[in-house]
C-alpha cells in the first residue's frame, strides 16, 4: 500500500511540472511576441514631495496586455523575461519608452520631472547597459537627472560589475535607487559599497503605520540612517492621509502610493492631471 502510494505522489508531483512547465514555455512563446505585437504598456505611478504636495515625477511600471489572459502584472511574467533572457529587449523598450514619456511631460510642464525605472538584474549587468541608457537619452535630449534607475539588492550577486555599472551610471548623471529597500539580508549592504543616491522604503513598512512604536521606531531609523549618508528618500505604498502625515512628521521625503494616485496609462496624466498638479 505504501508503494502504490508513494507512486501515486510521483505521478501527481510529475502531472504538476509538466503544467508548470508547459505554461511557462507558454508564456515564454507569448511573450516573446508580446513586444513586436504591441501588447506591453507602460503604467506611471506619480512621485510626490511629500512636504508640499507637489509632483516630483514619475515610476515607469510594466503591463502586458495579454490577448485571452487580460491585463498582467510584472510579477506574472517579469520571471520569465528574465530567466529566458528576453528581459534584455524588453527593458531596452521600458527605458525608451519611459523616456519619451517624461520628455513630452518635461516640455508640457516646464518643469525638471524625473522618471525611475525598474532594471532587473540581468538588464542591468548587460554588457551594453550603460551604453543603452546613454544612447536613450541622446535620443530624447534628456540630461542624466531625468533618469532614475532602480535596483534591488538581487544584482549583488554580480556585485564588482553592479559597481561598475552604477559608477557609470552616475557619470551619465542618472541616480540609483534600491527598491523595496529594508526587505532583503543585504540592503544595508548595498549602501556601503554602491554611490546610491537614494533608498525606497518598502512598502510592508509603511503599511504597518500606525502601528506600534517598534513600527514607528523602525522607519524613523531608516529616515536617520539615510539622513546620515545624505541620501534621499522615497516612501512607497502610501495609503491613508494618515500615513502621509506620520511620514510628513518624521522628514522630508518623496512618495508614492494610492493615497495620491494608482499607477496609470500616460493618458491619464496628460489630460488634466498634470496641468492640475504641476502649477509652481
Ligand atoms: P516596485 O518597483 O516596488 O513597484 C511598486 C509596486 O507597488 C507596483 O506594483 C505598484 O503598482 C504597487 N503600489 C504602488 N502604490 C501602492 C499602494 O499604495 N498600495 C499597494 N498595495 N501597492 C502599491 P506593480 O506595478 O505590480 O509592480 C510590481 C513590481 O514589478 C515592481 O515593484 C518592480 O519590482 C517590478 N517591475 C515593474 N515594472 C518593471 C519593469 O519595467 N522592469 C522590471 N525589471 N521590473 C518591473
Ligand atoms: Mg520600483
Ligand atoms: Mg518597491
Ligand atoms: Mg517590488
Amino acid at each position: 500500500a505504501a508503494k502504490h502510494q508513494g507512486k501515486g505522489r510521483a505521478c501527481e508531483y510529475a502531472v504538476e511540472m509538466t503544467d508548470y512547465v508547459r505554461t511557462r514555455l507558454q508564456t515564454e512563446q507569448s511573450l516573446y511576441h508580446a513586444l513586436e505585437r504591441q501588447e506591453l504598456q507602460l503604467y506611471y505611478q506619480p512621485v510626490m514631495h511629500l512636504n508640499t504636495g507637489g509632483l516630483a515625477g514619475f515610476e515607469a511600471l510594466l503591463r502586458w496586455q495579454h490577448p485571452v489572459s487580460g491585463l498582467l502584472s510584472p510579477d506574472q511574467f517579469i520571471p520569465v523575461a528574465e530567466e529566458s533572457g528576453l528581459i534584455e529587449p524588453i527593458g531596452t523598450w521600458v527605458l525608451e519608452q519611459a523616456l519619451q514619456q517624461i520628455q513630452i511631460w518635461q516640455q508640457m510642464t516646464q518643469r525638471p520631472l524625473f522618471m525611475a525605472v525598474n532594471v532587473s538584474p540581468r538588464q542591468f549587468v548587460h554588457a551594453d547597459f550603460g551604453a543603452i541608457v546613454q544612447q536613450a537619452l541622446q535620443r530624447y535630449q534628456l540630461s542624466g537627472e531625468s533618469l532614475e534607475i532602480e535596483i534591488t539588492e538581487s544584482i549583488l550577486q554580480d556585485f564588482q560589475r553592479s559597481k561598475r555599472i552604477v559608477e557609470t551610471l552616475r557619470t551619465l548623471g542618472c541616480t540609483v535607487a534600491i527598491d523595496d529597500f529594508g526587505t532583503g539580508y543585504s540592503s544595508v549592504s548595498l549602501l556601503r559599497h554602491l554611490p546610491v543616491s537614494r533608498i525606497k522604503i518598502d512598502r510592508s513598512f509603511v503599511s504597518a503605520l500606525p502601528g506600534r512604536a517598534q513600527d514607528t521606531g523602525l522607519v524613523s531609523a531608516m529616515l536617520g540612517m539615510a539622513h546620515s549618508l545624505g541620501l534621499e528618500v522615497t516612501a512607497e505604498g502610501i495609503e491613508t492621509a494618515e500615513q502621509a502625515a506620520i511620514l510628513a512628521g518624521m522628514a522630508n521625503m518623496a512618495a508614492q502610493g494610492y493615497y495620491f494616485e494608482r499607477p496609470q496609462p500616460a493618458e491619464f496624466f496628460t489630460v488634466g492631471w498634470l496641468s492640475r498638479h504641476s502649477a509652481a
